[in-house]
């Protein structure tokens, strides 16, 4: 038996008897949807920005058509886009196990199309818009519009302050009461399944140690190494699109053989 196997047969076991699993997912869940990481996405036209300009408070105030313009650019590749397999295997799997609960710092709204039914979104909905000054909730209906340069944000209908995804920005608050459910969950799951996410990103970052240190079993799947990965009890190495298939396929054997 190889490594790979071992380790893919040690996440289905610890899968199959937790009675709550987590499943933590970063930009890379997305990724085989084709959309591009924050880094990836700073291609072309947007290439001369870095994330401190467009997801920032202060880069949104000093040029709101160039945030605006950059975010519905991006509404515009998530609504051409659709979940994948790795969502799809989140989904079944939640159909084969006592509780599941996705906390995700993506803002595509794509495991919940996929079919996940508990996700805490960690960093918002760029489909949801809210007013800069107050967080005035806004009711809007962006065109999708395939143009990906600077655009006027509208003004709230309540105060006039320019209208904002309603996504975390780097130096921001996680709204409230989120942060706090998915400490929670992180100290009483007994799986974390931590996908795509390079641990960089705090308060995030620090779920998959709050799980470790409170007992859990914490299985990372990347493509590549991450600041997270000296620290779980298993890593899978692969794409979320190929791996999480293969767990869900285990733990599906597992159950028809018991
Ligand atoms: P990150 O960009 O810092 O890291 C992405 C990680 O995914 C890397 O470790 C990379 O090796 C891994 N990866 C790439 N392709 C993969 C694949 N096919 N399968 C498995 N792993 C893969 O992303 P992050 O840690 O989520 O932090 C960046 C921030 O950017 C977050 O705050 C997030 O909210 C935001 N963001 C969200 C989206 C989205 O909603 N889809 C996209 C870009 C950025």
């Amino acid at each position: 038996m190889t490594g790979k196997s071992e380790g893919l047969e040690r996440a289905v076991e610890a899968i199959s008897v937790a009675d709550l699993i987590v499943v933590a997912t970063g930009a890379g869940m997305s990724k085989e949807s084709g959309i591009p990481t924050f880094r990836d996405a700073q291609e072309g036209l947007w290439a001369k920005y870095d994330p401190q300009q467009l997801a920032t408070r202060q880069g949104f105030r000093e040029d709101p058509a160039r945030v605006w313009g950059w975010y519905n650019y991006r509404r515009g590749l998530i609504a051409r886009t659709e979940p994948h397999a790795g969502h799809g295997s989140v989904a079944r799997l939640e159909t084969l196990v006592r509780e599941l609960v996705v906390v995700t710092q993506n803002i595509d709204g794509f495991h919940q199309q996929a079919g996940s039914t508990d996700v805490l979104e960690l960093h918002g909905n760029i489909n949801r818009f809210k007013c800069l000054d107050h967080d005035h909730p806004i009711e809007l209906d962006v065109p999708i519009a395939d143009c990906d340069g600077p655009l006027s944000p509208p003004g709230c209908p309540f105060c006039g302050s320019p209208v904002r995804p309603d996504v975390v920005w780097y130096g921001e608050m996680l709204p409230p009461g989120v942060l706090e459910r998915a400490e929670r969950l992180a100290r009483s799951c007994d799986v974390m399944l931590v996908v795509g996410t390079s641990g960089m990103v705090q308060p995030a970052a620090g779920l998959p140690l709050v799980a470790r240190s409170s007992g859990a079993t914490v299985v990372e799947v990347n493509t590549d190494p991450s600041h997270l990965t000296t620290q779980v009890d298993v890593f899978l190495q692969g794409r979320a699109g190929i791996v999480l298939p293969q767990i869900v396929a285990g733990v599906e054997r597992r159950k028809a053989s018991a």
